[in-house]
């Protein structure tokens, strides 16, 4: 049994006063706003969509690797940060990048106002390091926005029910981005990164890979839960359930990207595989003799999100993120289980909507990997996805393999946006 389980999101307040045109919300990742230069880059990016005529909200993440150096920090001076004081530290980088990048607003000579994810009003769930939007309280940016201010909002970041500082879990500014459209009833979400948009492979691995001109939701969903780091996974649950079109373009050109919308005709007759995503470590458990239903309520309640299932006779395998190594531990040796884990894995993911309509995939995968004399370990599918888990060692060869056994590089398979 193998399902990819998406959260369901939490309705957003309906926007108030009642949405408006000619609402942009930018989003910009922290290769974007890397340094001060790039910063300033930014800044004028935005005041030329605010020149345009929209009312504009930029959502920026923290500068670099801010954010990691912060979770370094943490660890420097405590084995386990406790997750409440976790997330005051790690919250900082992207309260520096948003009042840096509306100083340089300011100095185009446009008003410019920088918000926290709390003066947002952001309000999340009390799960620390992956809290959950519950609310967004626009009320503040929409007076700064009548008032013809910029709007700079910190991403990855909100304050909870109990008034605690929370963040999103890692590439939360995507979320924060997508939810503040959707409760703004902005026109778009534009998601401005490092590179031009969404490609059939991670184009860092597969150099010859292709931008995607459109992506369904359900495709995007399954990529970004497969290791397309380029949205967060949360992000585009999001999105497809408040009907958010998201734009994934380059911060660094003025091209047109990947849009990610509703599926239509076209996407599923054209391509019938839109990409390979990878994960290069997976911790994957082993649990014998335990009731399943025990088993992933301990996991549910220590706020683990567990993807792959598989029951091989009395022994079930999952897997769980990394960062919830010690929390899956701990939850399993409560449950008295017997258990083991392994983290040489890595999973390789062929996903496309065409899968559906189009015989023949899971034949091409697996041949493909027997010539290259790989060993699948786990395999689990959806009906858009099939996944299996190989050594660490030999993802990239497979992914690479795939990409040209699908003869992903070829513009063939090119879709237009509507
Ligand atoms: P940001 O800092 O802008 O949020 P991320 O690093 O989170 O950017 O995401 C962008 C990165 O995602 C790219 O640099 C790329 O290496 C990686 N990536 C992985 N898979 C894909 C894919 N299929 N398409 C595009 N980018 C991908
Ligand atoms: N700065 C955070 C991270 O590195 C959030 C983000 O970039 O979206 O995960
Ligand atoms: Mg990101």
């Amino acid at each position: 049994m193998t399902e990819t389980a998406f959260e369901t999101v939490p309705a957003v307040a309906p926007a108030e006063p009642p949405a408006r045109t000619g609402t942009v919300v930018m989003k910009f990742g922290g290769t974007s706003v890397a340094d001060p230069e790039k910063i300033r880059g930014v800044a004028q990016r935005l005041v030329q969509a605010k020149q345009a005529g929209g009312r504009v909200v930029g959502v920026v993440s923290a500068m670099g690797h801010h954010t990691d150096e912060l979770v370094a920090l943490a660890h420097d001076v405590s084995p386990r940060p406790k997750p409440r004081e976790l997330d005051m530290l790690i919250s900082v980088g992207e309260r520096v990048s948003c009042a840096l990048v509306a100083m340089a607003i300011s100095d185009l000579g446009l008003d410019a106002i920088s918000l926290t994810g709390s003066q947002a009003g952001i309000v999340t769930d009390t799960v620390h390091g992956k809290a959950k939007i519950v609310e967004v309280r626009a009320r503040r940016i929409h007076e700064a926005l009548d008032q013809d201010r910029l709007v700079l909002v910190a991403g990855f970041q909100g304050v909870s029910t109990e008034y605690d500082i929370t963040t999103l879990g890692r590439g939360g500014s995507d979320t924060t981005a997508v939810a503040l459209a959707a409760a703004l009833g902005a026109d778009a979400c534009e998601i401005y990164t490092d590179v031009d948009g969404v490609f059939t492979a991670d184009p860092r691995i597969v150099p010859r890979a292709r931008k995607l001109h459109a992506v369904s939701y359900e495709e995007m969903l399954e990529m970004a839960a497969s290791g397309a780091k380029v949205l967060q996974l949360r992000s585009v649950e999001f999105a497809r359930n408040h009907g958010v079109k998201l734009h994934v373009r380059s911060t660094f050109t003025g091209d047109e990207g990947t849009w990610i919308r509703e599926e239509d005709e076209r996407m599923l007759e054209k391509a019938m595989i839109s990409g390979v995503t990878h994960t290069l470590e997976e911790v994957v458990y082993t649990v014998a003799e335990a009731s399943p239903a025990d088993l992933f309520e301990a996991l549910a309640a220590a706020s683990i999100n567990v993807d792959t299932i598989i029951q091989i006779g009395s022994e079930i395998v999952f897997s769980a993120p990394l960062e919830d190594r010690a929390e899956t531990a701990a939850a399993l040796e409560a449950l008295g289980a017997r258990w083991s884990e392994r983290d040489d894995l890595g999973k390789v993911s062929i996903v496309g909507a065409g899968m559906k309509s189009h015989p023949g995939v899971a034949a091409r995968t697996f041949t493909t990997l027997r010539d290259l004399g790989v060993d699948p370990r786990f395999v689990a599918t959806s009906p858009i996805k099939i996944a299996f888990y190989v050594g660490s060692d030999d993802v990239e060869r497979a992914v690479k393999a795939l990409h040209d056994a699908f003869d992903l590089a070829s513009p063939e398979a090119e879709r237009q946006h509507a």
